[in-house]
C-alpha cells in the first residue's frame, strides 16, 4: 500500500512541445509549472516501452518512497491501494494542436501560436508505435483537447485507430461547426462521446460568445449527431457562465429549448475557467445561486445534469434558500462583479476566427 496516483502510472498527455502525465497540476495553478514531465522538447519521437516506462517510473519512484513529485503536491487525483507495476497505458490526452474554426471569448487555447501548433508534430505514428508495442490497453480513454479536433488533419485516422473499432472511449469536445460523419459513426457504433459548448439559446449571444456567425452550422450539425438514440445519449450539451454574456435565465432557457427539440438530455453548467482563476476561485454568489437555479429549472424538465466546475460540485449539496437575496437582488448587483481586472480579461482579443475557413 502507498499514496500514488492512477494517471502518473498509466497516463500521458502530448502538448505540443512536451510529453506530460497528465493536463493538470495543481501546482500549475500556483505557479505556473507544468504536470510531471515525462519527455522534454517533444515532437513526435517513437519511444520504446522500457525507455517510457523508465521515465514514468522515476515519478512513481517517489510515491513508493513516500514523497511525490512536486507537481503532484496536493492534487486530489492521489489515493492510497495497493498499486501493481502493471507497465502499460490507459488514459491518454491529445492536445498538441490549437488549430480552431471558432474564436471563443473565454478560449484559454493560445491561438498566437496557430502557426505552430498547426504544424505539429504527427501523432498517429507515435500511438501507432504504442499500440504496436502492446502499450495502450484496449479499453483505455482518449481525451482530445486543444482545438477543434474535426478540422484537425488526423481527426479520422486517430479516429479510426481507437474510436470507431471501439479500441477506446473516445471524448472528443467540439464546437460543432463542422460536423464529422466519421465522428457521428463513432458516437452512434462505438463508445464516443462529444462535448458541445453551446452556450446559449440564440444567434445573437452565440456570436457574442463564439465570434463567428455560425449558428445555424452548429445546430444543423447538432442535428445530423443526434439521429439515432445512441448518438443522442452520447452528446453532452454544455453551457458555461460567462459573466455578464450570457448569465441569465431567458438565455438558458432559450439553451433548454434548443436541447429539447435535439432530444438532447445531458447537460453540462459550468463557469467560465478564466473568470475562476481570475477571482482565485472565489466565485460569487451569484453564480453559484445562478447555476443553481440553472440546474433546478432542468432538472424539472427531465435533463440530466453535471456541474464541470468543482467549485460548483462543492456548494451543489448546500440548500438554496427560496428567498435568496442574490436572486431577488440580480438586476441590481449585476455589474458588481465585474471589475476592472474582469473586464480586461474579456477585452483580450485573439485572430483564430480571422484565419480559418469553416
Ligand atoms: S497526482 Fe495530479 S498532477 Fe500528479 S500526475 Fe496525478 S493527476 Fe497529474
Ligand atoms: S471552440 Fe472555442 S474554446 Fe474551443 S478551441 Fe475553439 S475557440 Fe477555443
Amino acid at each position: 500500500m502507498y499514496k500514488c496516483c492512477k494517471i502518473l502510472k498509466h497516463g500521458l498527455c502530448f502538448f505540443n512541445d512536451i510529453l506530460t502525465s497528465c493536463c493538470f497540476s495543481p501546482v500549475d495553478q500556483i505557479d505556473g509549472q507544468v504536470p510531471p514531465l515525462i519527455y522534454d522538447n517533444y515532437n513526435g519521437q517513437i519511444i520504446s516501452k522500457d525507455d517510457l516506462f523508465e521515465r514514468i517510473n522515476k515519478h512513481v519512484s517517489l510515491f513508493k518512497k513516500g514523497s511525490c513529485p512536486k507537481e503532484c503536491y496536493s492534487c486530489y487525483h492521489i489515493e492510497e491501494q495497493d498499486w501493481d507495476d502493471e507497465e502499460y497505458i490507459d488514459y491518454i490526452t491529445i492536445t498538441h494542436f490549437s488549430i480552431c474554426n471558432a474564436d471563443c471569448i473565454y478560449c484559454t487555447n493560445n491561438h498566437e501560436l496557430y502557426e505552430r501548433t498547426n504544424n505539429t508534430y504527427k501523432i498517429l505514428p507515435v500511438l501507432k508505435s504504442f499500440k504496436e508495442q502492446g502499450i495502450i490497453k484496449k479499453g483505455c480513454e482518449l481525451h482530445i483537447g486543444g482545438g477543434e479536433f474535426t478540422i484537425y488533419h488526423e481527426c479520422d485516422e486517430l479516429l479510426d485507430l481507437f474510436a470507431v473499432n471501439n479500441y477506446a472511449r473516445v471524448f472528443v469536445p467540439t464546437n460543432a461547426i463542422k460536423y464529422s460523419e466519421k465522428l457521428f459513426q463513432a458516437m452512434d457504433k462505438a463508445t464516443t462521446y462529444i462535448i458541445v459548448s453551446l452556450d446559449c439559446g440564440c444567434k445573437k449571444t452565440f456570436y457574442k460568445i463564439k465570434r463567428v456567425n455560425a449558428f445555424d452550422r452548429v445546430i444543423n450539425s447538432l442535428k445530423k449527431y443526434a439521429a439515432t438514440e445512441k448518438s443522442r445519449d452520447a452528446i453532452r450539451l454544455k453551457y458555461i457562465i460567462i459573466p455578464t454574456y450570457n448569465d441569465n435565465i431567458s438565455e438558458f432557457k432559450k439553451f433548454l429549448k434548443i436541447a429539447k427539440n435535439l432530444g438532447v438530455r445531458n447537460l453540462i453548467i459550468d463557469i467560465d475557467a478564466r473568470y475562476s482563476r481570475v477571482t482565485n476561485y472565489k466565485i460569487d454568489n451569484y453564480f453559484i445561486n445562478l447555476a443553481q437555479e440553472m440546474n433546478n429549472i432542468a432538472l424539472k424538465q427531465n435533463f440530466i445534469t453535471e456541474f464541470y466546475s468543482f467549485y460548483f460540485q462543492n456548494t451543489n449539496d448546500k440548500q438554496i434558500e427560496k428567498d435568496n437575496p442574490f436572486i431577488k437582488l440580480k438586476k441590481k448587483i449585476h455589474f458588481k462583479y465585474f471589475d476592472k481586472d474582469i473586464k480586461e480579461l474579456y477585452k483580450h482579443h485573439r485572430y483564430g476566427a480571422k484565419r480559418f475557413k469553416y
